[in-house]
């Protein structure tokens, strides 16, 4: 399977470096308009895959994203220290106008997989400038906050990340939710796992987590000034749900019909990822504040996307 990458900066080299060595594609291909920068990575990166894997990673112009599966947008400037996400939006729309018709141009059937910031709206975005399917249009959404919040968990119950049922929906950002309520740990509620190991989840465990999830990013930038390895192998997680046809459920980014009483909005849920992209939609079961935490969240990227024009 091919897969493109548009904007071979911190993100979008991480995914690419993150699928050839998972071997899971046979081909990646960068794509950047600074196109020394597209080839000095593709080359950095297809030095790596004789150690681990075998996966032709390449650079080019748009023309060779054809044939592609699924394209990986990237593209975008990055998050400054201190500025929320949504302050990134018409800086990474302009770019989008560019990329979207260039990449559908050349590669009309390929699954779109967005991880530009903000990148609920980006979806959102992509979506209205595309024209194609909601379905065909993923972002990255929450899939890290989620694998965020499954550590910490599991950290404190001493389990893996694996064993850790628990999501976090709504936006990739500041209003987002985690679903405290209907996670679980091995097959076990949170509060009779943490009982049977004598780790409480006490109101202190629990501001700390909901902290260590919601304001990871701010403190990675604050020390490095981006993050990019934990989205770049969430983003090959994603693109082996579909090269594999998993049926994997996953928190990712989609436009919605509606959701909690707010119409077309994009923002993450869980959904079962395959070979055609998003295969099915699922509501978790949320207790009131949860549920007004989701509805508050739906409606401020609705009223954030309607201030886009395009
Ligand atoms: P991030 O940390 O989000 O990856 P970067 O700034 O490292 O941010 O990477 C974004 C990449 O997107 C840069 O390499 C930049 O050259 C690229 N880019 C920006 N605008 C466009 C565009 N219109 N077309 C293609 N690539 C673009």
């Amino acid at each position: 399977m091919k897969v493109g990458i548009v904007g071979a900066g911190m993100v979008g080299s991480s995914a690419g470096y993150a699928l050839a060595l998972m071997g899971i594609v046979s081909s990646v291909v960068l794509v950047d308009h600074n196109a020394e920068l597209a080839i000095a990575q593709a080359e950095d990166i297809a030095h790596a895959v004789p150690f681990m894997s075998s996966c032709v990673v390449e650079a080019g112009d748009y023309d060779r994203l054809s044939g592609a599966s699924v394209v990986i947008l990237a593209a975008g400037v990055s998050q400054k220290p201190g500025e929320t996400r949504l302050a990134l939006l018409e800086r990474n729309a302009a770019v989008f106008r560019d990329v979207v018709g260039n990449v559908l141009r050349v590669a009309p059937d390929a699954i779109l997989l967005i991880a530009s910031n903000p990148v609920d709206i980006m979806t959102q975005i992509t979506v209205r400038l595309s024209g194609l399917p909601a379905a065909k249009v993923i972002g990255s959404g929450t899939i890290l906050d989620t694998a965020r919040f499954r550590s910490l968990l599991g950290r404190h119950l001493g389990i893996s990340p694996q064993s850790v049922h628990a999501y976090v929906l709504g936006e990739h950002g500041d209003s987002e939710v985690l679903a405290w309520s209907n996670a679980r740990a091995g097959s076990l509620s949170l509060a009779g796992f943490a009982a049977q190991v004598g780790s409480a989840i006490t109101a202190d465990v629990r501001a700390r987590i909901d902290d260590g999830v919601r304001n990871a990013a701010y403190k990675i930038i604050k020390g490095k000034g981006a993050t990019y390895y934990g989205i770049g192998a969430g983003l090959a997680r994603i693109v082996k749900a579909i090269a594999q046809d998993q049926q994997e459920v996953l928190t990712v980014s989609m436009v919605n019909r509606e959701i909690e009483g707010v119409a077309d909005v994009a923002l993450s849920i869980p959904r079962v990822i395959g070979a055609t992209g998003i295969m099915t939609d699922l509501f978790p079961d949320l207790d009131a504040e949860e549920r007004a935490a989701l509805h508050r969240s739906a409606a401020l990227l609705k009223a954030t996307v309607e201030a886009v024009s395009l």
